[in-house]
């Protein structure tokens, strides 16, 4: 049987507004990011104006309608300036991604127009920064178990508690923070609300940045609330409907994450590409090794299909169809490639590779992030077991 037409009946490509973008970011990311990406690693500096620049950039709104500040360039769109961001420097693309999923998505999802108007607008502009607060000291994948509590009072809440882990929260462009809060059911016990507390309200108190193994130029705190009050008009979504608020967001993060493992990896073969032409051992490029061969197409290879199974996942998402098992998959399989990519980059540069002197132990550290945050491997294989009907 003969084809009658050519074209595809899949397109693997992106579109002309998508590769503009691409372009823009990853030249902003080459000039502007990767010089100091090192300095800002090394000194754990939060990079505030590069931040900023990207916000009048539109790298903040690409997915957002344009009546709410954005550009409505799309989800998959979104996926490729986060991947182009990694490339470079995976602390500049987080604080971006979780700007976007996590602090704008739930408002665009789930807000009321004055909510969306407050925050999502000025968000999307790349005016101010928002983060989603659900982990705890002692609590993390198993969301519902939240201690912090929400307590209604005269016309507003009273917020208690202490949340850990938390991007974004505490820098000088950050302004509010959704929570995930225990608030009482008008039929007793207590069920789980999300609820936006503005930054700097009293009894709101970040503490100081950790210190972490990875990502040293993105702003990670504790948050302690203590009798933080906020108004009645704070409560994000339906009363007591939290949990489906914040698993909605994850969805949509976990689209970020694996984007974010897509570009790092990238960053990584192409960093242990150049080394292999230039390191000459036993008489030419270790490159000429089929060893050293082998391991940068088995990257080619794995980073492809990370990269086919994120816009996939982005791609449902931009077109309004259920994504909740592409997106685990997505981030599950890309983050363990980007793991496996900054190992391998690692390897092929020696004993160069464990110097902190150039990008490679940078995107080690970075990377394992990866398959912890927002759902740890673990629990997205839960996820996927259950989509399966294997699990409860
Ligand atoms: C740099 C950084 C930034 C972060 N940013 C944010 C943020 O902005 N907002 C936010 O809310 N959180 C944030 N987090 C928290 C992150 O999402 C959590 O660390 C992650 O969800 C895991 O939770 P946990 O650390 O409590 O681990 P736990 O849930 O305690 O898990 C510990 C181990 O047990 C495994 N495990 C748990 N339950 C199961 C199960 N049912 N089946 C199999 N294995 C299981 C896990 O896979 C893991 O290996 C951030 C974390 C870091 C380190």
């Amino acid at each position: 049987m003969t084809a009658t037409t050519t074209t595809p009946s899949m397109t693997f490509e992106l579109n002309d507004e998508q590769r503009a973008l691409r372009d823009t970011i990853r030249e902003f990311a080459e000039s502007e990011i990767a010089p100091h990406a090192g300095e800002w690693d090394e000194q754990h500096v939060f990079p505030t104006d590069t931040i900023r620049q990207l916000g009048e950039l539109g790298a903040m709104g690409i997915a957002f309608p344009e009546e709410y500040g954005g550009l409505g360039a799309g989800a998959v769109a979104q996926a490729v300036v986060v991947e182009e961001l990694a490339r470079i420097d995976s602390s500049v693309a987080v604080t971006v991604g979780a700007n976007v999923s996590l602090g704008g998505e739930p408002l665009l999802l789930f807000g009321t127009e004055e909510q969306k108007q407050r925050w999502l607008v000025p968000l999307a502009r790349g005016e101010h920064l928002g983060a989603f607060a659900s982990t705890e000291p002692g609590v993390g994948s198993d969301v519902q178990a939240a201690t912090t509590t929400a307590r209604p009072e005269g016309d507003g809440w009273v917020v208690n508690g202490t949340k850990a882990f938390i991007t974004n929260a505490g820098n000088d462009l950050s302004a509010f923070v959704i929570i995930t809060a225990k608030t009482p059911p008008a039929d007793g016990g207590s069920a789980l609300s999300t609820v936006i507390v503005p930054i700097g309200t009293p009894g709101y108190e970040p503490q100081k940045p950790y210190r972490k193994l990875g990502w040293h130029a993105s702003d990670t705190r504790e948050l302690v609330f203590h009798d933080c009050r906020i108004g009645g008009d704070a409560v994000l979504g339906p009363l007591g409907k939290g949990a489906r608020v914040f698993l909605t967001t994850l969805d949509g993060g976990r689209v970020g994450i694996a984007a974010m493992s897509v570009g790092l990896a990238q960053g990584a073969l192409e960093q242990a590409m150049a080394y292999a032409k230039e390191r000459v051992a036993f008489g030419a490029p270790i490159a000429k090794l089929q060893a050293i061969q082998h391991k940068l197409a088995d990257l080619r290879t794995q980073i492809e299909a990370a990269r086919l199974l994120t816009y996939r996942a982005a791609a449902l998402k931009e077109a309004g169809r259920p994504f909740t098992e592409e997106a685990a998959i997505a981030k599950l399989f890309a983050s363990e490639v980007a793991v496996r990519a900054a190992e391998e980059n690692v390897q092929i540069h020696g004993g160069f590779g464990y110097i902190e002197e150039s990008a490679v132990p940078r995107f080690y550290r970075d990377a394992k992030i990866l398959t912890i945050g927002e759902g740890t491997s673990e629990i997205l294989k839960l996820v996927i077991a259950r989509r399966m009907g294997l699990a409860d």
